[in-house]
């Protein structure tokens, strides 16, 4: 996975390691800026009234959608005082979107519909397969990120991916 260096100010203190990206939290600012500004003050992880900001590498926020889902309620991007975290007016919050992965059940022939029933935008569609049972079919244009679907998968086949 790629990394991003420590900004300077940490290289002139002696700080030098690097920190591996995860998924900020939303309205994140680019990576190399995002770890410049945050000063890692969790109060994004107090905010967050999904419970979803942890720590990840170095104690910088990141997004666990094992958790539960983003709301895209703001509430982070407010608490956020380094402004590390800014919504700009119709900025989408982040390029992710589900992708379904061949760990899923319907894939290996099993009946499942679990994502589908979850999805409060119908981005993901089961359609009837004449010989096996009905596969995924995810929208892209119609899936918001807001990760719902993560966490409930029975076998964790769901990944939030960057198109961004
Ligand atoms: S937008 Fe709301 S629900 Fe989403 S991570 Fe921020 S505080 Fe949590
Ligand atoms: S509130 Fe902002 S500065 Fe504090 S940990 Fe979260 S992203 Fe970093
Ligand atoms: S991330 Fe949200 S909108 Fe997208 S498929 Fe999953 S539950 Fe639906």
């Amino acid at each position: 996975m790629e990394s991003v260096s420590l900004p300077r100010r940490g290289f002139l203190r002696g700080h030098i390691r690097t920190v591996t990206p995860g998924l900020r939290p939303p309205w994140a600012l680019a990576e190399t800026e995002f770890v410049e500004r945050c000063t890692r003050c969790d109060a994004c992880l107090q905010a967050c009234p999904s419970s979803i900001v942890v720590h990840g590498d170095g104690a910088y926020p990141v997004v666990d959608f094992g958790r539960g889902e983003c709301t895209f309620c703001g509430d982070c991007v407010e608490a956020c005082e380094p402004a590390a975290l800014r919504r700009a007016e119709h900025a989408a919050p982040w390029a992710l979107k589900a992708a379904v992965g061949g760990k899923c059940l319907a894939m290996q022939g099993v009946e499942c519909r679990v994502c589908g029933e979850i999805c409060g935008h119908s981005a993901i569609r089961f359609r009837p397969r004449i010989g096996g049972v009905a596969l995924p079919e995810l929208d892209p244009e119609t899936c918001n990120g807001c990760g719902a679907c993560v966490a409930p998968c029975p076998a964790q086949a769901i990944a939030m991916e960057s198109n961004g």
